[in-house]
């Protein structure tokens, strides 16, 4: 690959990458990776408290990216109340924190960078042409449409992709079965978050991912992405979600309540809790934080994909 096939901003973030890499700066980094779809719930705390105090235990770092590559998902002022939350909450983020909308060229020029590969394919199958299936029958494969204006997909071989997860065991996925080729740019512009996520935690030096157990089935579209950019393997840790008093999980489709900065010490207590740990003295946030990350067990955590409801 040459300078010339990448955009400036990827160079530099290659570069910045590679330097870090060289150093040896960290055998862990991890992150919280918020979208500002709708204010942070219940739910999303319980991520950002296991992804923090599992990298501080670590000695890592723990890293805030948002998210925000949806923009017509975005919800007003939700990325106000992330950022508030956070600085109540006293989490800071061990680098400058990133904002996915302002690096749409370095997607753009992955997109390009998996052109020269042959391993991606425009297609012009509306939502109405493809029905309720589900799973892509790879119509436009062959037909060799110009990438203008046209959703992008990449391409999936009929093989088992398999990843241990810390928590969840064993999980996989023949995607060719399962989905198909899938889009990592919509028609309408936007970058799917399954390219976005690959590129930056790649591009960040992350080395584990921990998140909530919803995003478990697409863990193997992104290993299949990172193997096609030749990106190093992630560990993978996906948290039981808390559910409400409906067994609904809590999300932003279910209007969970957005959690109140100005209950943080409370609000830890119980995530920390929800979580299985010890508990922690009721202090200041950040020792609060660095109490439960001295005492983290992963092995308290519990096991399967719920967490029953405790908070509405
Ligand atoms: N941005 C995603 C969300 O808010 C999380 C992505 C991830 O942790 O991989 O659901």
């Amino acid at each position: 690959m040459t300078v010339n096939d990448i955009s400036a901003k990827h160079s530099l973030a290659l570069a910045q990458r590679q330097s870090d890499a060289l150093l040896n700066r960290c055998s862990y980094k991890g992150r919280f990776a918020p979208s500002p779809t709708g204010p942070l719930h219940f739910g999303s705390l319980i991520t950002a408290v296991a992804s923090y105090c599992d990298a501080k235990a670590h000695n890592g770092q723990w890293i805030v990216r948002i998210e925000d590559t949806d923009i017509p998902r975005i919800y007003p002022n939700s990325e106000q109340h992330i950022l508030q939350c956070l600085e109540a909450f006293e989490f800071e983020s061990d680098v400058e924190i990133i904002y996915q909308r302002q690096r749409l060229d370095i997607y753009e020029s992955v997109i390009e960078q998996l052109q020269h590969k042959k391993l991606v394919y425009a297609c012009e199958c509306t939502r109405k042409m493809l029905g309720s299936n589900h799973i892509y029958a790879g119509t436009c494969r062959e037909k060799h449409l110009d990438f203008q204006d046209q959703a992008i997909r990449v391409k999936v071989d009929d093989q088992l992709i398999c990843f241990e997860d810390r928590l969840q065991g064993q999980h996989c996925s023949n995607l060719q079965h399962d989905l198909g080729d899938f889009v990592l740019k919509r028609r309408d512009g936007i970058i799917n978050y399954q390219l976005a996520v690959v590129v930056d935690d790649y591009l960040q030096g992350m080395t584990h991912v921990v998140r909530g157990a919803d995003l478990l089935d697409n863990t193997e579209r992104q290993i299949w992405l990172g193997q096609c950019l030749s990106y190093p393997p992630l560990e993978y840790m996906h948290l039981p979600l808390a559910m409400n008093e409906q067994g609904q999980k809590l999300s932003k489709q279910n209007l969970a309540q957005a959690i109140d900065p100005q209950h943080a010490p409370e609000l830890l207590l119980q995530a920390i809790t929800a979580l299985g740990q010890a508990p922690v003295d009721l202090d200041q946030p950040n020792q609060m934080l660095a109490q439960a990350s001295a005492q983290w067990d992963i092995s308290r955590i519990p096991k399967g994909t719920e967490i029953p409801a405790i908070y509405k």
